[in-house]
C-alpha cells in the first residue's frame, strides 16, 4: 500500500476563535500535522480546542509563542507545509483605545513572519486571513456597488489599516522574495466560541438578563455574514487547490442591518430588546459589500456551496432551551 506523507501545517492564531474551527476542520477532514502557534491574549481560549485534538501529540502540538518572535528555531516549524495566519487583534473598538497592538502584531508581526519564511524550504503556501474590512465603507456608493479583489483600499480604522497595510506586506513578498501566498478577505464570522466582546454573544446576553442593549448611531449599519465552518472549509480549499499569489473574497451574501440581527435574537429569545442608542462608534464604516464572484467560480467545482443563514444560526442558537450553552 502507498503511504502518503502527512504534511505540516503551522496554524498562527490558533486559539481564536476562527482559527480553533480551522484547526478543527484539518484535524477531522484531512491526516495533516498542525502547529499550533498563539501567544494567548484575551481573546484566546484553549478550551475552543476539543480535548481529543489537544492529546493527540501524534498531530498536534501547541506553542505559547508570539508572531513578533522566531517562530523558526522550531525546525519543523520552518520545514512547513504551509502557513496560515490568524493571528491579530481582531477587535475594532479596541483599535480605537489604542491602536499600538494592533500596529505591532497585525503590522508587525506578519512582516516578522514573512521575513523568517521567505526562504522556507518546502512553504507551498503563506496564507494570511484578511477582512472585508479593508476596502472601507461602501455606504457613499449607495448600496449599489460591491468590492471586488481589486478594488481600492480605503480602510477607516487602525484595525482595517493594519490588516490591509498586512495585505500589501504580504503581496510586496511575494513580488521581491517569491512567497506565494493566498489572501482571504472575509467578511463578518459567527458560530460556536466566539469571544463575549464580540456582536451577537454581547447582544444575546444582555437581552437575556433584562438590560439595555447598546447599539451604535442608527443601527442601521449593514454587515454581511458567515458561518465560521463554511469560512474555514473555503479557506482550506483555496489553500490547496486555487492557484498561487491570489486574493479571494469570502462572503454569502446574506447581509443585515445591526437593528434587524438585534430583532432576531430578540425573537429567539423570545425577550423584549430595551434599546439604547449609544453615540456612533468613531469613524464607524456605514456598509460592507463583497463580490464574490471569484470564490463562486473556484467553489463551483466543489458543487454548489449552500450557505447557512444567520437567521437559523440565530433561532437554533438562542432558543430559550439552549441560552445556557451559547451565553456566557
Ligand atoms: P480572535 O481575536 O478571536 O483570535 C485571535 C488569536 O490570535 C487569539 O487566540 C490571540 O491570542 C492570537 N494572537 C493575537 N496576537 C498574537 C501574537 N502577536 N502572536 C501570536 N498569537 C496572537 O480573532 P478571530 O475572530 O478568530 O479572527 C481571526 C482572523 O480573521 C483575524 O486576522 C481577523 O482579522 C480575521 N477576520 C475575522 C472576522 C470575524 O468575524 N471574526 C472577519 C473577517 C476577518
Amino acid at each position: 500500500m502507498i503511504k502518503i506523507k502527512p504534511l505540516t501545517i503551522v496554524v498562527t492564531g490558533g486559539l481564536g476563535f476562527i482559527g480553533s474551527r480551522f484547526i478543527k476542520f484539518v484535524y477531522e477532514n484531512t491526516h495533516h500535522n498542525i502547529i499550533n502557534i498563539d501567544k494567548r491574549t484575551y481573546a484566546a481560549d484553549t478550551a475552543r480546542i476539543p480535548e481529543d485534538i489537544r492529546e493527540d501529540e501524534s498531530r498536534y502540538c501547541y506553542v505559547k509563542v508570539d508572531i513578533c518572535e522566531d517562530i523558526t528555531k522550531y525546525q519543523e516549524v520552518y520545514e512547513a507545509d504551509y502557513l496560515v495566519n490568524f493571528a491579530a487583534e481582531s477587535h475594532v473598538d479596541n483599535s480605537i483605545e489604542d491602536g499600538e497592538p494592533f500596529i505591532t502584531t497585525n503590522v508587525m508581526g506578519v512582516y516578522n513572519l514573512l521575513e523568517l519564511f521567505k526562504d522556507a524550504p518546502n512553504l507551498r503556501r503563506f496564507v494570511q486571513i484578511s477582512t472585508d474590512e479593508v476596502y472601507g465603507d461602501m455606504a457613499d456608493l449607495r448600496g449599489t456597488q460591491y468590492a471586488t479583489e481589486s478594488f481600492p483600499l480605503k480602510p477607516s480604522s487602525y484595525y482595517s489599516a493594519s490588516k490591509a497595510s498586512a495585505d500589501l506586506l504580504v503581496q510586496s513578498a511575494a513580488r521581491t522574495f517569491g512567497i506565494p501566498y493566498l489572501i482571504t478577505r472575509t467578511c463578518n464570522n459567527y458560530g460556536p466560541g466566539q469571544d463575549p466582546e464580540k456582536f451577537l454573544p454581547k447582544i444575546a446576553k444582555c437581552i437575556q438578563e433584562g438590560g439595555t442593549v447598546p447599539v451604535y448611531g442608527d443601527g442601521e449599519q449593514v454587515r454581511e455574514w458567515m458561518f465560521v465552518d463554511e469560512n474555514v472549509e473555503i479557506i482550506h480549499g483555496l489553500m490547496t487547490t486555487a492557484p498561487q499569489d491570489n486574493i479571494y473574497n469570502i462572503g454569502t451574501g446574506y447581509t443585515y442591518t445591526n437593528n434587524e440581527v438585534v430583532g432576531m435574537i430578540s425573537k429567539a429569545l423570545n425577550k423584549e430588546v430595551k434599546y439604547e442608542y449609544v453615540p456612533d462608534r468613531l469613524g464607524h464604516d456605514r456598509r460592507y459589500a463583497l463580490d464574490c464572484e471569484k470564490v463562486s467560480k473556484k467553489l463551483f467545482g466543489w458543487g454548489t456551496f449552500i450557505h447557512r443563514s444567520l437567521e437559523d444560526y440565530i433561532q437554533n442558537t438562542y432558543s430559550p432551551q439552549m441560552v445556557q450553552a451559547h451565553i456566557p
